[in-house]
């Protein structure tokens, strides 16, 4: 595997600040931060003045199925709350999940998080239940989640799941539409009726231009990584989801874009290239990593769809590649096992040295996903570090800062 750290003539050490300090000038990233802010603003709104603000008079439906954004939006169906605002009080909606629906304190944060937001946002509503969408290929605790909001009055629909573990590949073409179905059902609960194919056509289409300019901007962000600090690439990447500001989306990505295009032009500072992998809800543990001589280079950078394929069919195949590339191992059943194909494509795709496995604290999945992980790579000579935490956007803890600067120091 090719190293490609460059400009590395003299190895800086690392500080207690030790990379060079992230752009805060750049005129792309204020226009994100300004983004930012009226989403934040807009959830902290009572979801029918929400609604109002919005003025598309769209429907909503809790929950989601990965990948499958097109198709709601080819329903015109708007998310309820999506991760920025679930993110506010998580605290207390991990409170409500453990009294309200006796969930023990050991379980994993992120499913009492959602669990307890639901129920505050029923109360919200005057005790209007809502409806959820969710893929039966999720985790055991996430489908237990559900069959307590069942139980609890909630109208649920569940996306039946396939094992891609061990699918004979002969077999594809069966198991794709066998999900295109499976959408097709999701619209007629949604909608009463089977989703227009020329619309979900048009959604991928421009699902695929959002995608493509985020995977771009992330290969111009190769050169200096600082200066797009990991934190607003997770930002801008969320971003990317939230119709209602696209077009704002694509004039800060525009300007980002020159930005990156004149930072190529100077000399790239020494970093070590990294890849991410899993979940991590902390962002100040992406501050963590921007204040270290590590840089992720790769990490959320999402799928395109194929174009080639009817527009049914291609939600079918985007949702069972991402089971079979393990792609996130905690949502649509990935198969954890076929996720270090993709680390090792990343390797050496991106010129990454090592890999950070984030994820929950007790998660079952993040513990097969990183026992496996870590042999498998420690064995090649790969570092591999594991940072699991709460699904809370909490300060990271000194021992967690401590095992990071140990990991790239170790790097030097
Ligand atoms: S963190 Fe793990 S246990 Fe929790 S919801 Fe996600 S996959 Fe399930």
């Amino acid at each position: 595997m090719e190293n490609v750290v460059e400009d590395s003539d003299a190895k800086p050490s690392l500080g207690p600040v030790g990379a060079p300090t992230p752009s805060h000038s750049s005129r792309g990233l204020q226009l994100f931060q300004r983004i930012h802010g009226k989403v934040l603003a807009a959830a902290r709104l009572p979801e029918e003045k929400s609604d109002r603000a919005d003025g598309e008079g769209r429907r909503r439906v809790t929950g989601s199925v990965f990948g499958w954004n097109p198709l709601m939006r080819a329903c015109d169906i708007r998310p309820a709350q999506g991760l920025f605002g679930l993110e506010i009080d998580s605290h207390a909606h991990v409170g409500v999940a453990e009294d309200y629906f006796q969930i023990p304190p050991e379980a994993c944060t992120f499913m009492k998080l959602k669990l307890g937001a639901h129920h505050a946002a029923e109360k919200r509503r005057g005790g209007r239940k809502g409806r959820i969408v969710h893929f039966g290929g999720d985790c055991e605790p996430e489908v237990i989640a559900q069959e307590l909001l069942r139980a609890d009055g909630y109208d649920v629909f569940i996306v039946e799941p396939l094992t891609a573990f061990k699918m004979d590949p002969n077999r594809r073409a069966e198991y794709v539409s066998f999900y295109a179905n499976e959408a097709q059902r999701l619209a007629k609960w949604l909608t009463g009726q089977v989703v227009d194919e020329d619309r979900l056509r048009d959604e991928i289409r421009q699902r695929n231009v959002i995608i493509a300019r985020f995977q771009e901007m992330m290969r111009l962000r190769r050169h200096n990584p600082f200066f797009v600090p990991l934190v607003q690439v997770n930002l801008i990447n969320r971003l990317a989801n939230i119709k209602k500001y696209e077009r704002e989306w694509f004039e800060a990505m525009d300007v980002l874009g020159e930005e990156l295009q004149q930072v190529a032009r100077e000399p790239a500072p020494f970093h070590i290239p990294i890849i991410l992998v899993g979940v991590m809800h902390c962002e100040d543990l992406y501050q963590a990593i921007d204040e270290t001589l590590g840089a992720v280079v790769s990490g959320f950078i999402p799928q395109l769809y194929r174009e080639d394929l009817p527009p049914v069919e291609a939600l079918g195949d985007y949702l069972l590649e991402m089971q079979l590339r393990g792609e996130m191992h905690d949502k649509c059943g990935g198969v954890v096992s076929l996720r270090k194909n993709r680390i090792e494509r990343e390797l050496k795709e991106w010129g990454a040295r090592g890999v950070i496995v984030g994820g929950t604290t007790n998660c079952p999945y993040l513990a097969i996903a990183r026992e496996m992980e870590y042999e498998y790579f420690t064995r090649r000579g790969v570092p591999v570090l594991v940072l699991d935490g709460t699904a809370h956007n909490d300060p990271a803890t000194e021992e967690q800062k401590m095992r990071l600067r140990a990991f790239f120091e170790m790097m030097l």
